[in-house]
C-alpha cells in the first residue's frame, strides 16, 4: 500500500510540475529505481500498475528480472557498466542509460547484433566533470553522439546526468539546462537513426527541477521505495 501511495504522490507532483511549466504530462515517464531494494517491492508496484524500472547493479537485475519476468515491466539500466558486462545489459534492459564510451557502445552494438536486437541507449554525460562519476565529458559528447550513430544494432535515444547532489536542487538547474542544451545540438546534426527524445535526468530530491528543464524520464528511488542502508 506504502508504495502504490508513494508511486501515486509522485506522479501526482510530476503531473502538477509539468503542466504548470506549460509541458504536456504524458512527456514524463517515472522510473522506480529499485536498487538494493528485494523483487516483493517491484512486484508491489507492478501490482500497482507501475511497469518502469531502473537497476544498477547487473547480477541483482538479472535476478530479479528472471523471477518477475522480463515482459512484465520496462527495464532500465541505470548503473555504471563494463564493456565485459555489455552481453547481460543487452539481454535484459530496454534502454541502457550508461553509454559514455565508444568502445562500450561498439561492444553493445556486437552483442545486440548476435541476438537480432538493436538496442536504445542514452549517452551519459558527466555534467560537473566531476572525477568520482562516470559519464562522457560534455565537449566529448557530439563526437562520440557522431561515431554511435554510425553503428549499426544501437540507437542513441537521448541523454542521461546526475548533478551533483545539492540540499537546495535549485542549484542543479544550471546543469540540467546544459544538457538540454546539448541535445538540441545533437537533434540539430539530423545524424542517422539518433532521436534526442530523451533526457533522462532529476531523482528523489531534484526531479520537479529537472522537468522544469526538459526531463522525459525522472529516476525516483528513495521516494517510492524508501531509503537503502
Ligand atoms: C540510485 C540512483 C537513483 C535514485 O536516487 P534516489 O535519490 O534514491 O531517488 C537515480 N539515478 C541513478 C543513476 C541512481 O544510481
Amino acid at each position: 500500500m506504502q508504495i502504490k501511495n508513494n508511486i501515486e504522490k509522485i506522479q501526482a507532483h510530476i503531473q502538477k510540475t509539468a503542466i504548470d511549466c506549460g509541458r504536456s504530462p504524458e512527456e514524463v515517464h517515472l522510473i522506480g529505481v529499485s536498487k538494493r531494494k528485494p523483487e516483493e517491492l517491484i512486484r508491489a508496484a507492478i501490482d500497482a500498475g507501475h511497469r518502469d524500472f531502473g537497476e544498477n547493479y547487473i547480477q541483482e537485475a538479472m535476478e530479479k528480472i528472471d523471477s518477475l519476468g522480463k515482459e512484465s515491466a520496462r527495464w532500465h539500466f541505470i548503473g555504471h557498466l563494463q564493456s565485459n558486462k555489455a552481453r547481460f545489459a543487452v539481454k535484459y534492459f530496454d534502454l541502457i542509460h550508461t553509454v559514455d564510451k565508444l568502445k562500450l557502445a561498439r561492444e553493445i552494438s556486437k552483442q545486440a547484433a548476435k541476438i537480432g536486437k538493436t538496442q536504445d541507449i542514452l549517452l551519459q554525460i558527466n555534467i560537473a566533470e566531476e572525477e568520482t562519476k562516470s559519464g562522457a565529458g560534455a565537449g566529448e559528447v557530439i563526437d562520440l553522439a557522431r561515431q554511435i550513430s554510425e553503428l549499426e544494432h544501437v540507437s542513441l535515444r537521448g541523454l542521461m546526468c546526475m548533478p551533483p547532489f545539492f540540499a537546495d536542487p535549485e542549484d542543479a538547474r544550471g546543469y540540467f539546462r546544459a544538457v538540454k542544451t546539448i541535445s538540441l545540438e545533437i537533434r540539430d546534426m539530423d545524424l542517422p537513426g539518433v532521436e534526442m527524445e530523451h533526457l533522462s535526468m532529476g531523482m528523489s530530491n531534484d526531479f520537479a527541477v529537472a522537468i522544469e528543464e526538459g526531463a522525459t524520464l525522472v529516476r525516483v528511488g528513495t521516494a517510492i521505495f524508501g531509503s537503502r542502508d
